[in-house]
């Protein structure tokens, strides 16, 4: 996968057309179309052999008006400012569109995590952390896992952040990250959340199209967090794994792939799913091209693009990844009638758990399963339904109506506050 234009420029060409649509206020678009804070900080590791290296981290602060800024930390070599502006910006639509009360954030270092042994990622994400300072706060800035960060990573933050404050202060300032581990006072149901929202969005399109998902059959890009869980949660409805692929290789096999034992077996495999034996090796362009009834993209953006949307031979596009398609993308998958569910609807299942941990921590209570994936489903279900109504009565596509939800209520905060001074 090569990393093609502008992803910040992506997602200002999403806003611009749902901000034309829906005619925005022009002042408030001024506003909604800058970030507010961008911190990029260089900070110096001791690596094993006593070397210091220098890496570069970043946090990106796009929007507050409706709660603390909220957002992934990633670590890849692809990070940039232009990618981590796009992502911020995306969690402050999707906070907006699924209704919960926070604004949008997002980091990262720019580092090959298989560079580095467990030790050093946990010295860099302490010294990030330590670097960040006040940058972050359980009542400020949230930052919780993404692309090649987990809870462990979240356990190494969340340590460190206290470490740095007040021993007053350190037991009801549990909620600075979400997505830790549960001992450490994260909530069951957050791993699964993201890939759980994705399925619960699926149910609600097979049931609006009277699409019967035994014996659909779907691919699915990225067996990380996010696509390993959706993969896995799509087994029992009897929907069919036809094609997988991630950074290490793609595989397919119409007969169905078991998530489950492939989920084992790259476990196993130090997250390589190279070898994988009960499927066939195939390459990317024949990966895109599978058919099947739905792709699920779970892995980086740009993936849909004036290249690869041709390709594609499936009826639906679900988007656990954010931003993996591109507007020349999106123009090419509506021409040939291939329908696509965004990205700030489908994968906000994972931002609406972590707002649910949050609750927790702040109140120092424990729900149990039962509770988060009812009310996860719920508010997926009644954003699903609130872009859906939009998209009718504004005749347009999904993206679009779901980015005037979140325009429309940003700007009605606005209008009502005005601003300072
Ligand atoms: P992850 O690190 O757990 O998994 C990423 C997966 O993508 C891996 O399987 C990796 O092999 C694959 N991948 C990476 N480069 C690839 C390539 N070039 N070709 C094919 N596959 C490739 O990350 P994740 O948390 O699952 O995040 C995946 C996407 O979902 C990202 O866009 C992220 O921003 C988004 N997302 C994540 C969450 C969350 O809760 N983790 C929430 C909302 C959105």
């Amino acid at each position: 996968m090569i990393k093609k234009a502008s992803t910040y420029e992506n997602v200002t060409r999403q806003f611009n057309k749902a901000a034309d649509l829906m005619g925005l206020d022009p002042q408030i678009r001024k506003i909604l179309s800058k970030t507010t804070n961008e911190i990029v900080l260089n900070f110096p590791v001791k690596m094993d052999d006593g070397r210091i290296e220098i890496f570069t981290g970043y946090r990106v602060q796009h929007n507050n008006i409706l709660g603390p800024y909220k957002g992934g930390l990633r670590f890849h070599p692809a990070v940039d400012i232009d990618e981590v502006r796009a992502l911020a910006t995306w969690m402050t639509w999707k906070t907006a569109v699924i209704d919960i009360p926070f604004g949008g954030a997002k980091g990262g270092i720019q580092l090959n995590p298989t560079d580095y042994s467990v030790h050093e990622i946990e010295r860099i994400s302490r010294r990030f952390t330590y670097a960040l300072g006040n940058n972050i706060g359980p009542e400020y800035d949230i930052p919780a896992p993404d692309v090649n960060t987990n809870a462990q990573i979240m356990a190494w933050i969340l340590d460190t952040y206290l470490s740095t404050i007040p021993p007053q202060e350190r037991n009801r300032s549990l909620h600075v990250v979400t997505g830790k581990p549960i001992a450490s006072g994260g909530s069951v149901g957050r791993d699964k959340a993201t890939g759980q929202g994705v399925v619960f969005i699926i149910e609600q399109w097979a049931r609006d199209r009277s699409f019967d998902l035994k014996g659909a059959t779907y691919t699915v890009q990225g067996f990380g967090n996010v696509g390993s869980w959706a993969a896995r949660l799509l087994k029992p409805h009897g929907a069919k794994l036809v094609a997988i692929e991630k950074a290490s290789g793609a595989y397919s096999n119409p007969e169905g792939i078991d998530p489950d034992d492939l989920y084992a077996y790259v476990k196993a495999h130090h997250g390589l799913i190279a070898g994988y034996p009960k499927a066939t090796p195939i390459d990317h362009e024949a990966f895109m091209s599978t058919k099947a009834d739905i792709f699920i993209p779970a892995a980086l953006e740009n993936q849909i693009t004036a290249q690869t949307a041709p390709l594609l031979n499936v009826r639906l596009v679900v988007e656990g990844a954010n931003g993996p398609t591109d507007p020349d993308g999106d123009a090419i998958l509506a021409e040939r009638g291939i329908e696509l569910l965004p990205d700030v609807l489908c994968n906000a299942g994972g931002v609406v758990v972590s707002y649910f941990e949050w609750l927790q921590n702040k109140r120092s209570e424990f729900w149990d399963l039962e509770e988060v994936d009812t009310r996860l489903h719920k508010k997926m279900v009644s954003g699903y339904e609130r872009v859906r109504e939009a998209a009718q009565a504004l005749k347009t596509d999904w993206r679009t109506a779901a980015y005037i939800l979140a325009l429309s209520r940003l700007e009605k905060v606005y209008k009502e506050r005005g601003i300072f001074p």
